[in-house]
């Protein structure tokens, strides 16, 4: 099957063809006569899928100009990249057609989204948050909603946005489309579509917990932190075959570690993003790395999530998620749509547990490599490796109750005195038998 035998209009069709892509993926070919067709859908789809394009394309086909430019498409992200990213590929895709997206998030100056959507448009794509506020201060009407995407829901959720997303929800009109993709189904996901989707259509990309079958994965047992990076230096010194490496670790504090740990011997190759990171930061380091000025970049879950990074050759597992399906995401970012691509897990004894689970979730066994011999096996530990040391047990002897006699003791003579002192409330009370203001402050 092609885009051609979509029933697609004539601007679309061209726009599709400039970006170079002919053959719909899974989620794509089966979710474009569902949607066409109106009903709500559920779409299960991780990143990497081709899913954004899976629900544009029918939105946009069912899109309608009309004059007064209230907004008939929502896209609900949870993250600002995601913003950036869905709204550039919806200017791609209506590069022919007279239709004007927006794009919202916090941390942009709210006053100018004022000034853009007084002149009108007909797509937002925006989180909650920023998306709330703006409704609520009356800059942005929904009316005229007829289509309302919520993308990456159960990261959504993951991220707090539960409160602003059903009072989003509830201020739509009542009359229109739900589309929603999770990468997974998580009962938060699945009470909110029993709440708000009417009867939905479930399509799903590949059957979860099914690793993308071109991804090569293996895993190194390593004994502590510096041990790894010694590997990870390792590994990326040979950049033809590393030659666009993600690193994901779980923590901001970690990632900074590493990043420190490495920045020596890759200068200016190396990029770093977590939620600490100036947003600006954030958006530059991921197009260097994107563009190929940065080889290797450090990022943790939460931000790198819905990136869509193209060509990535290699995703390493700095550490090992404690949840299976973000160990599915992390290495999803490689191997993607026709592409093949190589996870790499670094395992010390606390993962372990971790990596089973992953292993079993997928319902395969992943190798185990050999370290090289030349990786130095470090010895030094860092502050969060090292052993709990546990606080000698002191017995205290408490001398036995019948020894210790009673609590009570007679209080020393200095002690006695009793505080005489009463407050101007009381002395007024004992002279005049009620109580006196000073009158009104003077001005
Ligand atoms: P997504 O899952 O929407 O984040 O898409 C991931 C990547 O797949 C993006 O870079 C898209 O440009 C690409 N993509 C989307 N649809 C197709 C397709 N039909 N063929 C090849 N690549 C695609």
């Amino acid at each position: 099957m092609t885009f051609e035998d979509f029933n697609l209009s004539a601007s679309l069709l061209r726009a599709l063809n400039d970006t170079g892509l002919t053959r719909p993926t899974t989620i794509q070919e089966k979710g474009f006569p569902v949607i066409m067709s109106g009903a709500d859908v559920v779409g299960i789809a991780q990143t990497g899928t081709g899913k954004t394009l899976a629900y544009l394309l029918p939105c946009l086909r069912l899109w309608k100009f009309s004059k007064d430019r209230f907004p008939q498409i929502l896209i609900l992200v949870p993250t600002r990249e995601l913003v950036l990213q869905v709204a550039t590929e919806t200017e791609k895709l209506t590069a022919y057609m007279n239709v004007i997206t927006v794009g919202l998030h916090g941390g942009d100056n709210i006053k100018k989204q004022v000034e853009i959507l007084d002149k009108g448009l007909d797509i937002v794509v925006a989180t909650p948050g920023r998306m709330f506020d703006l409704v609520m201060n009356g800059s942005l009407r929904l009316k005229s909603i007829k289509r309302l995407v919520i993308d990456e829901v159960d990261e959504m959720l993951n991220l707090g946005f539960r409160h602003q997303l059903t009072a989003i929800l509830d201020l739509l009109p009542p009359k229109r489309q739900n589309l929603m993709f999770s990468a997974t189904l998580t009962p938060d996901v699945e009470e909110l579509i029993n709440i708000f989707f009417y009867n939905p259509k479930k399509i799903e990309a590949a059957p979860v917990g099914t690793p993308l079958e071109n991804i090569v994965q293996i895993g190194y047992s390593v004994p502590n932190f510096y041990t790894k990076v010694n590997l990870l230096k390792f590994l990326l010194s040979d950049p033809k075959v590393f030659n666009k490496v993600l690193v994901f670790v779980s923590t901001k504090k970690l990632a900074d570690q590493v990043y420190e740990a490495m920045e020596d011997a890759f200068p200016k190759t190396l990029g770093i993003i977590h939620s600490n990171k100036a947003q600006n930061n954030r958006f530059n380091t991921v197009k260097k790395f994107d563009q190929g000025e940065f080889r290797i970049l450090i990022a943790t879950d939460i931000i790198a999530r819905g990136i869509d990074i193209s060509d990535i050759s290699h995703v390493i597992n700095f550490d090992i998620p404690e949840e299976p399906e973000n160990y599915i995401n992390r290495i999803g970012r490689t191997g993607r749509i026709d592409k093949n691509g190589t996870a790499i897990s670094f395992i010390v004894e606390s993962d372990r547990v971790h990596f089973e689970k992953a292993e079993a979730f997928m319902k395969k066994n992943i190798a185990l490599g050999t370290m090289p011999e030349s990786v130095p096996i470090s010895k030094i530990l860092t502050d969060d490796e090292m052993p709990v040391v546990p606080m000698k047990e002191i017995a205290v002897k408490l001398p036995k109750k019948e020894d210790a006699g009673p609590s009570f003791h007679e209080k020393k003579e200095k002690n006695k005195k009793v505080n005489m002192k009463i407050t101007r409330k009381q002395k007024m009370m004992l002279k005049y038998g009620k109580p006196k203001t000073r009158g009104q402050k003077r001005k």
